[in-house]
């Protein structure tokens, strides 16, 4: 998979549907082809995010050389979940810097949406992958000069911190994340 930066937001992704102005992609992590990777169909996928959700479509593109084929996720998505990287960002964001109650979560979620199945077990499994993923997303920060500072004994709080001053600045941390480490963030160590 590869994490893309689109210009356009979740709302308007969803709108323009296969529309959209895919960024074409050139090298195949597979085999080393350096061409560009044709376009071959599209999946759909649900994301949940803040305020609503929405069944997307992801353009699959394929590897002309060794046929491998690699789905294109806009860098508002997580792989593998259905929550937005912004739903889960602010989720961890309440909770660890915040230090927000699991049930004020709870309902501040649903005050954004009020369909929301989110519950205690969403936070939950996304405290538990953050404590995983500390350690190798503090390495991340070390590609920045400005960002290198508390290196050792990362704490999640500190990196969630940091996450925020990165996107606060304009930066797509997710994409960033995706071109910078070995696997997207949040992935399974
Ligand atoms: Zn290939």
């Amino acid at each position: 998979m590869i994490i893309a930066k689109f210009i356009k937001n979740i709302t308007e992704y969803n709108k323009l549907g296969k529309a959209n102005i895919f960024p074409c992609k050139y090298g195949c992590t597979k085999c080393g082809y350096m061409g560009r990777l044709h376009r071959h169909g599209f999946y759909t996928r649900n994301v949940i995010t803040r305020s609503s959700s929405y069944r997307i479509y992801i353009l699959r593109i394929k590897c002309p050389s060794c046929g491998k084929t690699h789905s294109l996720l806009p860098s508002f998505l997580i792989p593998y979940y259905q929550y937005s990287f912004d739903a889960i960002f602010l989720c961890l964001y309440y909770s660890y810097v915040l230090e927000y109650s699991y049930n004020k979560i709870v309902s501040r979620f649903k005050e954004l949406n009020t369909q929301s199945y989110f519950s205690i077990s969403n936070i939950y499994s996304f405290r538990k992958r953050m404590s995983k993923v500390t350690p190798v997303t503090n390495s991340f920060f070390a590609h920045f000069d400005e960002y290198y500072y508390d290196m050792h004994n990362p704490e999640a709080k500190r990196i969630i911190e940091k996450i925020k001053t990165f996107i606060d600045s304009n930066e797509d941390f997710n994409k960033s994340y995706f071109i910078k480490m070995p696997k997207p963030f949040f992935s399974k160590p």
